[in-house]
């Protein structure tokens, strides 16, 4: 064998066996669940479902495993089970991608994330039901959690990078690109990839025409009124005074794929979202831009 291809196997097997050490911070994870599996089975009585009318949204938040009826224990209990799993998986995409070449490769790759993201969303649902109990036990599982989770999370997330094939991201010379008077689509500053799109005309579930958004986190029409000065403001290549205009017209939230620090849009892929459920029931969604700035982008 070759100086070259000795090193390159030299490198490969390097990179197999960091991939096979990121197991212990799995087995972490693994420790943690379960800990927090016995620590809501501690007390197996739970609540009667009957008793569950006075509910936990009452607070005060003084509530203990005890105090949680069973059916919502379920529920809580398999949000934990899921991030655990997902994390699971989508290391064993990442242990497939050195073995594979390729497209094969990129596409386990790309398993290993779309895992990684439904690991997130479970995640970020299991942390706000563990807010809830304020006992100091689970608090500090809810703590210990969260970094086991984290760690995972950051090591597989660097580790998956090697394996995407992509050539560096171009960001566009434009963020506004025009397709026609009626449409126009603001692209990613960091990759160039379409954000947002406008346009104006008619879809399957409006009677009339409108302003139609479709954005990162959410779709919406806006009324006909709002095309003229909606496209003006497209046409200037006027993303900060857009995204007023929809703060104002549109919802709270504005652009969803805007940040106003960097005025830039960035597309799904680079604004870092994360879904934040209270007790199991959708609350809002907020967004990172890469440079780290956090806001509310959708509720
Ligand atoms: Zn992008
Ligand atoms: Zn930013």
């Amino acid at each position: 064998m070759g100086e070259f291809l000795s090193k390159l196997k030299e490198e490969q097997e390097k990179l197999e066996e960091q991939i096979w050490r990121i197991r212990d911070d799995i087995s972490t994870l693994e420790q943690v669940k379960d800990k927090i599996l016995n620590y809501f089975n501690s007390d197996n009585a739970g609540r009667s479902e009957s008793a569950e009318n006075s509910s936990i949204l009452d607070g005060p938040l003084y509530y203990s495993a005890d105090k949680v009826e069973n059916t919502t224990k379920r529920m809580w209990v398999k949000d934990i089970k899921e991030t655990y799993y997902m994390i699971v998986s989508a290391w064993q995409m990442l242990n497939a991608c050195p073995r594979n070449e390729g497209k094969k490769r990129i596409e386990k790759a790309k398993s290993c994330i779309k895992f990684l993201r439904i690991a997130e969303s479970a995640f970020g649902q299991s942390a706000s039901e563990l807010e809830i109990l304020t006992d100091d036990e689970a608090k500090k599982l809810n703590k210990a959690w969260a970094d086991a989770f984290q760690k995972c999370k950051a090591i597989i997330n660097e580790a998956v990078d090697i394996f995407m094939g992509k050539e560096k991201p171009v960001p566009p010379k434009v963020n506004v690109k025009k397709i026609n008077d009626n449409n126009f689509q603001l692209l990613c500053g960091v990759c160039g990839a379409v954000a947002v799109e406008f346009s104006v005309g008619k879809t399957w579930y409006h009677q009339n025409p409108g302003v139609l958004y479709t954005g990162i986190v959410k779709s919406t029409a806006l009324h006909i009124n709002h095309a003229e000065s909606i496209m003006k403001l497209l046409e200037a290549h006027n993303i900060a005074e857009l995204h007023k205009y929809l703060h104002e017209y549109m919802c709270y939230e504005g652009i969803d794929a805007y940040c106003p620090k960097c005025n830039k849009v960035y597309c799904s892929e680079h604004y870092r979202t994360r879904e934040v459920w209270d007790e199991g029931f959708y609350d809002c969604t907020y967004g990172w831009c890469p440079e780290g700035h956090k806001r509310m982008i959708d509720d």
